[in-house]
C-alpha cells in the first residue's frame, strides 16, 4: 500500500549540520539494560530499529571516563579505542538501512558512585552521589579538572567518528551530568570563571559544544540534549528558570537540540498520568529561539499528532525511545501505509524497568525486544509453519491472543475459544481501572490482527471443559487459562493465611472488576506491591468509599519506582484521600476491624473495616491443564499430541510476561531442538 500524502511531511529529509536524515523519525537515546554488558543484543537492537525505518539511531547515554563510570547500571561506555569495535559494527549495521547513528556522550558527575572503577566521582561542588543514596561524595572540580574534562569529551568524541557515528551528543541535564550540574544556578555555587552569573556558569557547556564540534564537526553533526524543564518551582531549587535564555545564547551553537523535561519520571510519564504529545507546553519555545532542527519525545505513536507537531512548528524530528520499543518498524508501516498494524506503546514502562533491574531490556507490546541478537526473533518476520498440525489456544488473554496472533501469522490453522464473551483477559478487565485506558492496546493490536487472518478462528462465551478438548481432539492443546487472586492474605509477607478472615467481608480484584458493591470503610492489605493495589484503592475511593490501604512494603506500589509511576501514585492517592500505612501486615480480624502490626516494631494498632480487599498473590487457572495432563492415554487417544500451559496458568506475573509466553510458544511449537539455555549467552573473550 502507498502511504498516506497526509504524513509525507513525515518523510521529509532533514539536514543536520553535516549530514541529512532521510525522514523526520528520530530514535532519542534511551536505555536498554543490554549496553556494555550485552553489547551484540545492544547493537542487534539498534540495527532493528534503522531496519524498521528510523532515519536516526541513538545509543543510551555511554559514559566516557572512569570519574563517569555509570555502573552498576548497564549502559553504553567509550573509554579507549578497544571500545569501538561494537560500536563500529553496529554502525555498519544502521548505516546499511540508510539511518544515521547517534552517540550521547556522558559523564554524569556525581549521580553515580563510580563502583566499578572506583575513582572519586566529580562534581562541581563537594557533594553526596545521588544514586541509591550510596553513602559516598563527588569531589569539586579546580580548573585543572575541567581541563582534563574537556579533553576526555574531546577524546571520546574522536573515537566515536572513527567508530563512524554520525552525530555526537553533548548531554546536558543538571543532576544527570556534570555539564548540566555547572549550569545549575542551585546546583553551581562557584565563584571562579565557571559559576555566579549564567554566562559563567554556561561556560562549560559552550566549551564543550566548541571542543566537539572543533574535534568532529566537519563530519558529525554536534546535538545538544538539554533538559528544558524541571518544574521543582516554589521550592526555591528551580534552576532551569533561565531556560529561554539559554537557548537564546546558545541557540546556533549545536546543530540539533534534543529538548526534554526533568525527572526522568515526568521524561517518560506513564500513560496513566499523561497522554501523548504531553512535552509540548514545556519545549515548543526552543524553536521559536533557534534556526537549528529539534526533536523532541511525548510517546508519539500516532502520525496525526505527529504531523500536528511538525505543522504547528513544535518540532522537526518526532523523537522517541518507547514507541521505537514497542513497534521498531513504526516509520515503515506509516511509509507503507499499515497505520493498523502499528504496535502502539502502552506507556507501562516496563521498557524503563530493566534499567533498574540491570537486564536486557522488555516490552509489553513487542515480545521480541531485547532477544534480536540472542534468539534472532525479528518484530515483523517469523518462519513459516513447519508442519500441517492445528492448534487450539484455549484462554484470549495477552498470552492467548499474542499466541494465537504469531501461530497465525507462521499459518497454522488455530483455533482460539475464550470463556467470556469479550477478548483481552485481565487486560480486558484492567484497562478500565484508572489511567490505564492505554494498556487496552495489548488487546487491540491482537485482536485486530487476528480478526485478518483466515487461518485463526475465534470462539467467545466458549468455555471449554476437558470433555470439550479431548473430543476436538486438535493436535496441539495450548492452555492460556490465566490465575485468580487469593483472598486468605497469603503472599509476600504471609505464608499461611491471616487469621480470622471470617469475621469481616473478604474481597479480591475481581469483585472490583466486576462492580461488586463493596462497603466502607475498606481495608486494601496490598502484599503484591506493583500497581493494583494502589489503582484499586483510587478507584474505590472515586466512587466516596473511605479507604485505606496497608502494605508491609516501605512505599505504596512499592515496585513501580522501577516503572517510574510510583512518585505520581502516591501523589494521586493522596489527592484522592486515600490512607497509606506502610510498613505494616494485617495481623488478625475481628468483626468491625482488623489489627495491623509494624513489619520491624511489632506495635499493633487496629483499623475500622467493614470490607478487606486482599491484594496479594495469584494462583495459577491451571485445573483444566492438570486434570488433562493427568490422563496422557485418553489425550493420546484423541490425537492430542502436545499439551502446554503459558503465561499465567503457568505462573502469575506481569502482561510482558504473558505476551512473551505466548509469542514464545508459537514460536517454539513444534520444534524439536529446544535448548536447555534456550539463548544465545554473550561471554567475555579471555
Ligand atoms: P494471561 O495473562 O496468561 O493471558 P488472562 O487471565 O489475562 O491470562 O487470560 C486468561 C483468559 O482465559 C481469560 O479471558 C479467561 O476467561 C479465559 N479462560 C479461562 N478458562 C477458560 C476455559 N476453560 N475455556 C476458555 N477460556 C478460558
Ligand atoms: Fe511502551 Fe510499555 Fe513497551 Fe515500554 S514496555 S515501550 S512503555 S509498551
Amino acid at each position: 500500500m502507498a502511504r498516506d500524502p497526509r504524513y509525507d511531511i513525515l518523510f521529509d529529509s532533514v539536514r543536520i549540520g553535516p549530514v541529512t536524515a532521510k525522514n523526520r523519525f528520530f530514535q532519542v537515546p534511551h536505555c536498554n539494560g543490554m549496553g556494555m554488558s550485552y553489547p551484540n543484543a545492544m547493537s542487534a537492537m539498534r540495527q532493528m530499529k534503522a531496519e524498521g525505518g528510523w532515519a536516526v539511531v541513538c545509543t543510551e547515554e555511554t559514559d566516557i571516563h572512569p570519574t563517569g563510570d555509570l555502573s552498576p547500571l548497564v549502559e553504553g561506555r567509550l573509554w579507549d579505542d578497544r571500545d569501538i569495535p561494537i560500536f563500529a559494527s553496529m554502525n555498519e549495521g544502521i548505516h546499511r538501512h540508510g539511518a544515521l547513528a547517534g552517540i550521547e556522550l556522558a559523564h554524569t558527575g556525581p549521580r553515580d558512585a563510580c563502583l566499578y572503577s572506583r575513582e572519586v566521582p566529580l562534581g562541581v561542588a563537594h557533594t553526596p552521589v545521588s544514586a541509591g543514596d550510596y553513602p559516598a561524595q563527588a569531589r569539586a572540580m579546580d580548573n585543572a579538572d575541567i581541563q582534563a574534562f574537556r579533553r576526555w569529551h574531546r577524546e571520546a568524541a574522536l573515537r566515536a567518528k572513527r567508530a563512524g557515528f554520525d552525530i555526537v551528543y553533548v548531554y546536558c541535564n543538571a543532576g544527570a551530568s556534570l555539564i548540566g550540574d555547572f549550569l545549575s544556578r542551585a546546583r553551581n555555587q562557584r565563584t571562579d570563571e565557571y559559576g555566579g552569573s549564567l554566562k559563567n556558569r554556561m561556560r562549560l557547556l559552550r566549551e564543550i559544544l566548541e571542543d566537539t564540534r572543533d574535534a568532529v564537526g566537519s563530519t558529525c553533526a554536534v546535538a545538544l540534549r538539554y533538559v528544558v524543564d524541571d518544574q521543582v518551582g516554589a521550592d526555591g531549587r528551580a534552576d532551569l528558570v533561565e531556560s529561554g535564555e539559554i537557548v537564546e545564547h546558545l541557540a546556533e551553537f549545536p546543530d540539533l537540540w534534543d529538548v526534554n523535561i526533568r525527572d526522568w519520571a515526568r521524561d517518560s510519564t506513564p500513560s496513566r498520568f499523561g497522554t501523548e504529545g504531553f512535552q509540548e507546553e514545556f519545549v515548543s519555545f526552543v524553536k521559536k529561539l533557534t534556526t537549528k532542527p529539534v526533536v523532541g519525545v511525548g510517546r508519539f505513536t500516532s502520525p496525526d499528532t505527529m504531523v500536528s507537531q511538525i505543522r504547528r512548528g513544535i518540532l522537526d524530528f518526532i523523537g522517541a525511545a518507547r514507541p521505537s520499543i514497542a513497534d521498531p518498524f513504526l516509520p515503515r508501516k506509516v511509509e507503507e501505509g499499515r497505520i493498523e498494524d502499528i504496535r502502539e506503546c502502552i506507556g507501562c514502562n516496563m521498557c524503563v524497568s530493566a534499567d533498574f533491574t540491570m537486564v536486557p531490556m522488555r516490552c509489553t507490546q513487542n515480545p521480541t525486544m531485547g532477544e534480536e541478537w540472542r534468539k534472532d526473533w525479528h518484530p515483523e518476520n517469523i518462519p513459516a509453519k513447519s508442519s500441517d498440525e492445528a492448534v487450539l489456544v484455549i484462554g484470549a488473554g495477552p498470552a492467548g491472543l499474542e499466541c494465537a496472533r504469531a501461530l497465525g501469522q507462521r499459518g497454522y490453522e488455530v483455533t482460539l475459544a475464550e470463556a467470556r464473551s469479550v477478548l483481552g483477559g485481565r487486560v480486558d478487565q484492567e484497562c478500565r481501572l484508572p489511567g490505564l485506558a492505554a494498556w487496552g492496546r495489548v488487546r487491540d493490536y491482537r485482536v485486530q490482527q487476528i480478526q485478518r487472518m483466515a487461518n485463526v478462528q475465534v470462539y467467545l462465551g466458549s468455555r471449554l471443559s476437558p470433555e470439550d478438548i479431548l473430543e476436538l481432539g486438535v493436535a496441539n492443546v495450548i492452555l492460556a487459562t490465566g490465575c485468580t487472586w487469593r483472598r486468605d492474605g497469603v503472599g509476600r509477607w504471609w505464608n499461611t493465611p491471616v487469621p480470622g478472615l471470617g469475621a469481616v467481608q473478604v474481597y479480591g480484584p475481581e469483585d472490583v472488576f466486576a462492580g461488586s458493591p463493596i462497603e466502607g470503610p475498606i481495608v486494601i492489605y496490598d502484599d503484591d506491591r506493583y500497581y493494583m493495589g494502589g489503582v484499586l484503592a483510587e478507584k474505590l475511593r472515586h466512587s466516596g468509599r473511605e479507604v485505606t490501604l496497608v502494605t508491609p512494603a516501605s512505599d505504596v506500589s512499592g515496585w513501580t519506582r522501577a516503572t517510574l509511576e510510583q512518585g505520581w501514585i502516591e501523589r494521586r492517592l493522596d489527592e484522592v484521600g486515600v490512607v497509606v500505612v506502610e510498613k505494616h501486615a494485617i495481623s488478625a480480624v475481628a468483626p468491625g476491624d482488623v489489627t495491623i502490626r509494624h513489619v520491624q516494631t511489632g506495635r499493633e494498632r487496629r483499623l475500622p473495616c467493614r470490607s478487606l480487599l486482599m491484594v496479594t498473590m495469584r494462583l495459577p487457572a491451571d485445573e483444566l491443564y492438570l486434570e488433562l495432563a493427568a490422563t496422557p492415554d485418553r489425550l493420546k487417544a484423541s490425537g492430542i499430541a502436545s499439551l502446554t500451559r503459558i503465561g499465567d496458568c503457568l505462573a502469575p506475573s506481569t502482561i510482558a510476561s504473558a505476551v512473551y509466553a505466548g509469542h514464545r510458544a508459537a514460536r517454539e511449537i513444534g520444534a524439536c531442538d529446544i535448548q536447555d539455555i534456550p539463548f544465545k549467552r554473550e561471554m567475555v573473550t579471555v
